[in-house]
């Protein structure tokens, strides 16, 4: 299911208001976590998606993408679109599918073995998994930022100049400093972090980790930002701010998330798309 929410109003943090939002006889993700699934789906036959899977001018394009780990089947015919400056959250039980679905956007499934990808996906209108396609390239656009903070063990400084540093994106010393500057301020983390860049990173709270984290994506200037689950390690309180950073960031980047969060979807995504046993529905 495609579904196109309303912005939410960021102090709800759902509740009934939450499931009222996504409209009557529809699924609905109760607070357990379990998908109440209408009957027609049970049967075990391929869904059709409700509601529209395309946009106008997408980044991503992926059309009846199959994902298979080995024998298993975990992703089966999925036809989504990803737009540009908007936020698409994944949602659904645990093991329907939603990592293995973002994990073939920057083509990560290739280094799982045994794992194959069949259909279509189309970044800016170009096949990535065409043989001409440069992988390390494709996941220089595609920032990845992971459900625990996976700081390298180094300087907070030097966590963010890592990429640029590995894809010569900058000339000079002073070319490296503002693009450090700039990435640790567009994750909101400057102010906080900016008397002391040489410290270790892993010196920082959990949910500055996972800040610093956004920055060193940002900081290969990316064109997508894919998150899975990323504030499943956090507080509350790290976790608003994670929240509000994704509002800022998707005016300059197309954010997917995968969330297990019905009201998280709610409150960061403009699109919602529910997986359910490895299809959209
Ligand atoms: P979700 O993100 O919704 O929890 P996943 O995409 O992680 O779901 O998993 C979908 C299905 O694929 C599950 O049945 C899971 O066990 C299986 N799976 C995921 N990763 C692997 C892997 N590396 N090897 C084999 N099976 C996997």
């Amino acid at each position: 299911m495609i579904h196109e929410p309303r912005r939410a109003d960021s102090n709800s943090a759902g509740g009934a208001d939450a499931g009222r939002r996504f409209g009557d006889g529809g699924l609905n993700l109760k607070p357990s976590g379990r998908l109440h699934v209408p009957d027609s789906l049970e049967a075990g036959s391929l869904a059709r998606p409700v509601g529209d899977t395309s946009v106008v001018d997408p980044v991503f394009s992926c059309r009846d993408v199959s994902v298979f780990y080995s024998a298993k089947q975990a992703l089966k015919n999925v036809t989504i679109d990803v737009a540009r400056r908007q936020v698409l959250a994944a949602i659904g039980p645990s093991g329907c599918g939603k990592s293995t679905f973002l994990r073939c956007l920057n083509r990560m499934n290739d280094t799982i073995p045994g794992a194959r990808v069949t259909g279509t996906i189309t970044m800016d209108g170009e096949d990535i998994y065409s043989k001409r396609q440069d992988v390390a390239q494709l996941r220089a656009r595609i920032g990845m930022v992971f459900q625990k903070p996976n700081p390298f063990p180094r300087s907070i400084y030097d966590n963010v100049a890592y990429g640029p540093r590995i894809h010569s994106l900058t000339r000079s010393r002073a070319d490296l400093d503002e693009l450090v500057f700039t990435s640790l301020q567009r994750a909101g983390l400057w102010d906080e972090v900016k008397d002391r860049l040489g410290s270790p990173a892993i010196s920082l709270s959990g949910g500055q980790q996972q800040r610093l984290c956004i920055a060193r994506a940002l900081a290969v200037q990316p064109e997508v930002i894919l998150m899975d689950e990323p504030c499943s390690a956090l507080d509350p309180i790290a976790t608003a701010h994670i929240e509000d950073l994704i509002e800022q960031l998707r005016a300059s980047y197309a954010i997917v998330i995968v969330t297990h969060s019905m009201q998280q979807a709610a409150r960061v995504s403009q699109r919602t798309a529910y997986f359910y046993m490895g299809q959209l529905i």
